[in-house]
């Protein structure tokens, strides 16, 4: 089937034409991004893969329809940035890669935790520069410490398992509790969750209810000095509420591999360029926030299976097959 790719990168190109060997699809590649304006990108191909800032909106979709386009191939985990409700009545389907190595991400959550906890980044610059000083690097053990998962799916339970190895005391908040969950932590409130971690960890998918979970409210509640991860989908933070917490110090230390407004940041080399975004300029500033470019799937394995099951999710859709992998209004609805 004719694939048109937005968003790619080399890596990309290489995982896909990797694992395209095996499909033999034809795949035209464009560095562009999916919106309304680009859409038309897409004249005549079927089938349309798109990542994670990709904008699948009601306009966008209704100009792919236009041009032919029958499904979306989401190669990620969430799909956020698609309009269901507009994709089901233009009758285009959307599947996405809902499991993929959640090891990635939540070695990815471990690593910010640590590097944050024993101010990796900052030891790193000074020793470059001779600097041997052990002042305002001090750290605390894990081990005792509370850990909180807000969302207890696939990566929120790899955390949770990767936690109880350093001795953590783990919690949990989900309103879908599952049994694997309970294995390795405790279920609580939102509010005893926020109340009783040193560290919060997102891993929910971003929806109506879940914008801005962390909010101004909800930061009242946290333990003062927490530490707050979101690997998940930038815009779970009100990211204006949590520059107030790290400037009072309710909030300790800040490990964002996501951000509200990242779409027009991420993935790209702006480094000769004056950052727009004053929001995200003043996140850079503080010694105790550490950011990262979405990064946590960029594993070689987790890269790997998305390709696959990307490709996989057009061969069925090209076979009449059972869309294994589809996303829509209805089936969100059926739970
Ligand atoms: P998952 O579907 O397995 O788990 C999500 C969990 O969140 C589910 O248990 C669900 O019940 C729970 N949930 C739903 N609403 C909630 C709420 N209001 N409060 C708390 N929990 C809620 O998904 P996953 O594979 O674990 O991925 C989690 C998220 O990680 C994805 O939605 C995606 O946004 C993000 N992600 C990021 C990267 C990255 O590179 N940084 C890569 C993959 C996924």
């Amino acid at each position: 089937m004719k694939i048109a790719v937005f968003s790619t990168k080399p890596y990309w190109i290489e995982s896909l034409n990797w694992a395209n060997d095996r499909h033999g699809h034809a795949l035209m590649y464009t560095k562009a991004s999916l919106d309304a304006h680009t859409a038309v990108l897409a004249d005549g191909f079927p089938a349309v893969c798109i990542f994670v800032n990709d904008e699948a909106d009601r306009d966008a979709l209704r100009v792919l329809h236009r041009g032919g386009t029958r499904l979306i191939a989401l190669r990620c985990a969430g799909f956020n940035n698609v309009d269901l409700a507009a994709a089901s009545e233009l009758g285009i389907s959307v599947a996405r890669v809902p499991r993929y190595s959640p090891h990635a991400v939540a070695e990815h959550v471990v690593a910010l935790i640590q590097a944050l906890n024993r101010k990796i980044h900052r030891a790193h610059k000074r020793v470059r520069e001779g600097n041997m000083a052990l002042d305002g690097l001090l750290g605390m053990d894990l081990h005792g410490k509370t850990v909180g998962i807000l969302g207890t799916g696939l990566i929120g339970r790899v955390v949770a398992r990767i936690m109880n190895g350093f001795g953590c005391r783990v919690l949990g908040y989900d309103p879908y509790e599952n049994d694997e969950f309970r294995q390795l932590g405790t279920y609580v409130s939102l509010e005893r969750l926020l109340a009783e971690s040193d560290v919060i960890t997102l891993h929910c998918p971003l929806t109506p209810q879940t914008h801005h979970l962390i909010n101004h409210e909800a930061l009242g509640h946290v333990k003062p000095g927490c530490m707050i991860i979101n690997t998940s989908r930038g815009a779970l933070i009100d990211t204006v509420a949590a520059i107030d917490a790290l400037k009072n110090g309710r909030i300790g230390a800040l490990g964002l591999d996501v951000y509200e407004e990242e779409s027009d940041l991420f993935f790209e080399d702006l480094s000769n360029q004056v950052i727009q975004d004053d929001v995200f300029a003043r996140l850079l500033t503080f010694p105790n926030v550490i950011i990262t470019g979405h990064q946590g799937f960029f594993t070689r394995e987790a890269i790997e299976q998305i390709a696959e099951t990307t490709l996989a999710n057009v061969t069925a859709f090209e076979r009449g097959e059972t869309l294994e992998n589809q996303v829509s209004r209805e089936l969100l609805a059926a739970g």
